[in-house]
């Protein structure tokens, strides 16, 4: 091996051994210690080492797994369909023109127009939730399992933790409900409860929580769901992994506006929109970006999917996320200030 490709081979290894160690603090511990800002750095120079070295690419690198191993103390749950990642994009908030400030998201719908033959495609906008990913599964319209996505095959049961959740339908508003039906969505804590939580934690003395996303997954992921009870957390829709028992809908608009019939909640507001072209997309995340401050939640981008179900079959999938969908990051809102792990309960 030359000096330059060893060089490269050990910062690859670093890079991994980096943002293996920052995936267990914030997946598994709640506990981050480096801004997402950075991770999100640090992820891209490993994936853009990797695709210019494909042989520096180890098989389980962090660029091509999802999450981190479920915590042992909760029962595992394997998903039907396995939980999966989102490929970002960025943009050059600073650069003068349209095609240098979004190039990325000009590439992206420039890749699924190719993929799909298709002079124009159809987009579902929504914001990208800065909560914890957790699958529903409602049996004949009765909520039977909650899961976390884990490492994305394996998630853990939180079942009775997501009971408490008062936004979580225990049964859907339908006399005739489908045989089956696994909802995917966002736990988070609104920003008022957050806020709320951390007055009560002063009051105790007790030690103030990061920020709501740490907040809403160490309250999700208790031993003890009285626990959870006491936090105020919120859900919101994004998807359904699977019906059986009824029509599925044909596109991700339609899906969601099925969802919010059978009483699941989702985001709402102009907060959704169907769009075409990058220009569509760009419309869509500045306007977003604008409300930002002011939403009741913490948002750190938005996504963009493929909106025709065929459309995003024909588009499949790499090692860790959809080729039909991509998450369009916003810059940092801050840098991360207290790092506090929360009591997982193990
Ligand atoms: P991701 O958060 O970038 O994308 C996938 C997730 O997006 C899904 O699992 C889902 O939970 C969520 N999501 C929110 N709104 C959605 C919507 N409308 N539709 C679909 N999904 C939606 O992927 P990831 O692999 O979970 O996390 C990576 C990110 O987490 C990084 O970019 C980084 O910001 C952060 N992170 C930070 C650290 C750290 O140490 N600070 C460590 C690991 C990860």
């Amino acid at each position: 091996m030359t000096t330059m490709s060893q060089a490269l081979a050990e910062r690859a290894a670093e890079l991994a051994a980096l943002l293996e160690r920052y995936n267990h603090e914030y997946y598994t511990l709640d506990a981050p210690t480096v801004p997402d800002a950075e991770y999100d750095r640090l992820f891209r120079e490993l994936a853009e080492l990797e695709a210019a070295h494909p042989e520096l690419r180890r098989p389980d690198s962090p660029t091509q797994r999802v999450g981190a191993a479920p915590l042992p103390a909760f029962a595992p749950v394997v998903h039907a369909v396995p939980m999966l990642s989102l490929s970002n994009a960025f943009s050059d908030l600073d650069a003068p023109d349209f095609a240098t400030r979004h190039a990325e998201l000009i590439a992206f719908d420039e890749r699924v127009r190719k993929g799909l033959g298709q002079a124009v495609v159809e987009y579902a906008c929504e914001p990208k939730f800065d909560g914890l990913a957790v699958s529903l599964v409602y049996e004949n319209g009765v909520l039977v399992q909650g899961a976390t996505r884990g490492d994305g095959t394996t998630g853990e049961n939180v079942t009775e933790n997501l009971r408490t959740v008062r936004s979580i339908p225990l049964r859907l508003e339908t006399p005739n409900p489908p045989a089956l039906l696994e909802v995917r969505g966002e736990v988070l804590m609104l920003k008022k409860d957050f806020e709320r939580l951390n007055a009560e934690q002063a009051a105790r003395g007790d030690k103030p929580f990061a920020n709501p996303r740490n907040a809403a997954a160490g309250s999700l992921r208790q031993l003890d769901s009285r626990i959870t009870a006491q936090r105020r957390l919120s859900f919101f829709a994004y998807g359904v992994a699977r019906v059986e028992g009824a029509d599925a809908p044909a596109t991700h608009e339609t899906e969601m506006a099925w969802l919010a019939t059978l009483g699941i909640p989702r985001v709402g507001d102009g907060l959704a929109a169907v769009v075409e072209g990058a220009d569509g997309l760009a419309r869509f995340y500045e306007g977003v970006l604008a409300r930002r401050a002011s939403l009741p939640f913490d948002i750190d981008g938005v996504v963009y999917k493929v909106n025709k179900k065929a459309e995003q079959e024909a588009l499949g999938f790499v090692s860790r996320a959809p080729r039909f969908a991509i998450a369009h990051k916003y810059p940092a809102e801050e840098a991360l200030t207290v790092v506090e792990a929360i009591d997982v309960q193990v």
